[in-house]
């Protein structure tokens, strides 16, 4: 699905695994890796802005399709 798609989907649909593998992470073992990552840079909210923004980005390719990814 993600390897037929233009760059933008592949980064949004790349955000959105590493999110919710991170999430999964966190609810199984109460370890979160993007935190622990990123926390020294200040960038692990801003991660977890961006997997918010690509799950709804997701939610909304099921009704409006990519421009670019149009064949
Ligand atoms: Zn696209």
């Amino acid at each position: 699905m993600i390897k037929h798609s233009c760059p933008v989907c592949q980064i949004v649909g790349l955000i959105a695994v590493i999110g919710s593998l991170n999430s999964g992470l966190v609810g199984l073992i109460h370890t979160n890796y993007i935190d622990k990552i990123l926390s020294h840079v200040h960038l692990a909210r801003v991660f977890d802005i961006a997997t918010i923004i690509a799950a709804l980005v997701i939610v909304a390719s099921y009704f409006v399709n990519c421009a670019a990814c149009k064949k």
